[in-house]
């Protein structure tokens, strides 16, 4: 099956100030002496995006947001829009990450309106899916990742650059993750829904894998079938860590 080049993104969630520049400075350094395999991109807090993009302009590491709101401008207090978080200059948005949908109520409807929004800027959007524990023990996981990908992906994305990140909610942040076979039969059940929702437009776009990826456990993940890079929080802080995960893509 034909695979775009693997894409690690770092979601720094709400972590890190100006002083955490100096981790990216890091990783940017280390990159230069020794190019990724794979395409790298760290998503800061809105805060930082323009200080980030700014120290890293040029280098291998690209930048971007984690959420947008769907509309361009207007009285939406304390949102930024797709295109300010392109002005910022981020090339890439995280969008309806499971942080995202369980605490501020975002429908697949939201996050499709979003990704609208995104691309109308001309973010490339990461489109975040994932069953709870409570589907997973109920044997829905599939059931539950078709149904996000066939509402949270609008048809517009067929041809356009953006990544589906497949993050079962009880991995993220615990230390769990699934067995390499519940993987496998994930991401092929997320292709085959991106392919019924968007045509061929839907068989290239990578399907990344995250919850509790770190250096230990990426290289085995990433040489799932269909699994195409890494989102990565906790171990995307600390330059090192992040550099393990990079080198085992
Ligand atoms: P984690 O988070 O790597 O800390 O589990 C992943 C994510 O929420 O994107």
């Amino acid at each position: 099956m034909k695979q775009s080049v693997k894409l690690v993104a770092g979601n720094w969630k709400m972590n890190g100030l100006g002083a955490s520049l100096a981790e990216a400075e890091t990783l940017e350094r280390a990159l230069k002496t020794q190019a990724a395999a794979c395409r790298v991109a760290l998503c800061p807090p809105a805060t930082l995006i323009e200080r980030m993009a700014r120290a890293l302009a040029g280098g291998a590491v690209e930048i971007g947001g984690q959420d947008c709101h769907a509309a361009s401008s207007g009285a939406y207090t304390g949102s930024v829009s797709a295109e300010m978080v392109r002005d910022a200059g981020a090339t890439l948005v995280i969008l309806g990450h499971s942080e995202r949908r369980a605490g501020f109520g975002e429908t697949d409807a939201d996050v499709a309106a979003k990704v609208e929004a995104a691309l109308a800027a001309g973010l490339e959007p990461i489109v975040c899916i994932g069953e709870t524990l409570q589907e997973r023990e109920a044997g829905q996981a599939v059931e539950v990742v078709s149904r996000q990908v066939a509402g949270s992906l609008p048809a517009s994305l067929a041809g356009k650059a953006f990544a589906v990140a497949y993050e079962p909610v009880w991995a993220i942040g615990t230390g769990l993750t699934p067995t390499l076979e519940q993987i496998e039969e994930v991401h092929a059940a997320v292709r085959a829904a991106m392919v019924a929702k968007l045509g061929e437009g839907g068989r290239t776009a990578p399907i990344l894998y995250g919850g509790s990826v770190k250096p230990s456990n990426a290289a085995e993940i990433l040489a799932v079938p269909e699994v195409g890079g890494a989102l990565v929080g906790g171990a995307s802080l600390k330059a090192d860590d992040f550099l393990g995960i990079i080198r085992a893509a």
